[in-house]
């Protein structure tokens, strides 16, 4: 490491080694800086606001969107960027649903888990909640707009990554919404059913369909015999889910039991 390819984060001298942003240097320097919006494989979007870092002599930043530079000094939780991301968070669910028990994301939330770990107790601006119609059409997935935080990362993966571009940011100002192209439901547009934008959603406003009813119906049905086939990459997603290497297969070692 020499000293000219090295800044300064909380005090810990970090050497430049490609990162395309302070957010990145943060991140391998075991720095964690919250964020909604960044993901390392989608566009850098810089919506969310919660990246925010402090640099001597330039003042806040978004970590996300400032590149690294040698000599920087870098301070990642001051006093200010804390009571900021409070107020961007407080924002943020003055306009979302506070059903968190019933939401199929309620123990992965990133909302509620970033909320949690900086200390907001209360919300002290006025509710704006939309109470929009909640979008079941699709058979894979859900869509909620009372829980969307407008963070864009469905919309970039939807369309940079899986090159379909089945939802977009309609509308402008405080109208703007995450929605299905011309507003149509899910299911009447040409989504794929991959599932991608409900992977990267940090809360409840996309989630995966849930058949468990369903299933339990047809278990307790003794006139059917029930055949479980799962779809063919659950046999490495799985594997990666329980810290095996990533194509790891686990064909014969994946067990269904129903007593719930
Ligand atoms: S499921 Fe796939 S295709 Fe459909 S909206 Fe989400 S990312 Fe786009
Ligand atoms: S639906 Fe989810 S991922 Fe998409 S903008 Fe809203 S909060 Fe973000």
């Amino acid at each position: 490491m020499t000293k000219d390819n090295t800044l300064t984060i909380d005090g810990a001298v970090v050497a430049i080694e490609g990162e395309r942003n302070l957010l990145e240097l943060a991140r391998k320097a075991n720095i964690d800086i919250p964020t909604f919006c960044y993901h390392s494989d989608l566009s850098v979007y810089g919506a969310c606001r919660l990246c925010l870092v402090d640099v001597a002599g330039r003042g806040v930043v978004a970590s996300c969107s400032t590149p690294p530079e040698p000599g920087l000094v870098v301070r990642t939780h001051t006093p200010q960027i804390r009571e900021i991301r409070k107020v961007a968070i407080e924002l943020l669910l003055a306009n979302h649903e506070h059903a968190c028990p019933t939401c199929p994301k309620s123990r992965s939330c990133q909302l509620q888990d970033v909320a949690r770990r900086l200390g907001v107790s209360e919300v002290r601006f006025k509710p704006a909640l939309k109470n929009s119609p909640v979008d079941d059409s699709s058979p894979s997935l859900v869509r909620d707009p009372n829980k969307c935080i407008l963070c864009g990362d469905c919309v970039r993966m939807c369309h940079d990554v899986q090159s379909v571009g089945a939802i977009d940011f309609a509308h402008r100002g405080a109208d703007v919404a995450v929605v299905p192209a011309f507003g149509r439901n899910l299911d009447d547009v040409e989504c794929v059913h991959c599932g991608q934008c409900a992977r990267v959603c940090p809360t409840g406003a996309l989630t995966p369909a849930n058949d468990i009813d369903d299933v339990w119906a047809v278990l307790d049905d003794p006139a059917k015999v029930v055949v479980a086939q799962i779809a063919p990459a659950v046999r490495v997603a799985l594997g990666e889910m329980f810290g095996q290497p990533a194509g790891a297969v686990q064909t014969g070692k994946i067990v269904v039991h129903t007593d719930i």
